[in-house]
């Protein structure tokens, strides 16, 4: 393949700019905070099963109370029954005496249920001190999760418009260089990731390698306009003053 020299050279400015985009595009898959959002997202899920756990023991001993709080309202309403019939002083002696007994065992009962219960809103109050402990820490998490991710957008925007800016400047560099050089300078950019590169001090800018005596010699008979390639690398190399030929 032939091309002028200075068409050539051009090449490296395209190369220049494929470097930076390839680059940018390395940067967006690499960006921290994608790291960050993931572990954000497993510590968010394990709070979240946290929560949900402590949620059913707060509901459990609600539950249990309540069931207490019936109880010694019954207690309490078979007592007033008791104590009204008592009151009156109405029936037989036997009948008053068992009413009596019937009051200290219910007395007994109440205090027992009251017991229980100021037990359970004990407990009641740990739960329920472990669930705001848990619904802190899932907001704290929240609010790191929205910091990455407009950390994030905002360096996604960053590059983005890097990408547009260096897509504008190769589209008239591309379309100003013959067809056939471009075609195969993408192709071995697309295979290798660099599709030409500088030859400097007789070592291929693209694999950095020595060229041997007998390419050396290839090269120096090489008309200034033919497309040179690395025997090694296959990439196109662009001779300048400083290629040691
Ligand atoms: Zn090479």
């Amino acid at each position: 393949m032939k091309a002028d020299p200075k068409v050539q050279r051009r090449l490296l400015d395209l190369q220049a700019i494929d470097t930076t985009l390839a680059q940018l595009a390395h940067r967006r898959r690499s960006l921290p905070e994608r790291a960050e959002l993931e572990a954000l997202a497993r510590e968010l899920s394990a709070l979240e099963d946290e929560r949900v756990r402590a949620q059913v023991a707060v509901d459990d001993l609600d539950r249990d109370i309540a069931r207490l709080e019936k109880d010694v309202d019954q207690v309490r309403a078979r007592k007033s029954k008791d104590e009204a019939r008592l009151a009156s002083g109405s029936g037989p002696a036997r009948e008053l005496e068992a009413l009596q007994h019937e009051l200290v065992s219910l007395n007994r009962r109440q205090s027992d249920l009251e017991d229980a219960e100021l037990e359970l809103m004990e407990q009641r109050e740990t739960a329920q001190g472990v669930l705001d402990g848990i619904e802190s820490r899932l907001a704290e998490a929240r609010e790191r999760r929205g910091a990455a991710e407009q950390r994030r957008d905002d360096a996604l925007a960053e590059i983005a418009k890097e990408e547009e800016f260096k897509r504008t400047s190769r589209r008239p560099l591309a379309d100003d260089l013959p067809t056939d050089l471009v075609t195969l300078y993408d192709k071995i950019r697309e295979d290798t990731g660099l599709g030409a590169a500088l030859l400097t001090g007789g070592r291929c800018g693209g694999c950095r390698l020595e060229l041997s005596g007998a390419d050396v010699a290839r090269i120096r008979k090489a008309d200034p306009d033919d497309v040179v390639r690395c025997e090694d690398c296959r990439r196109i190399m662009v001779r300048t003053n400083e290629s040691g030929l």
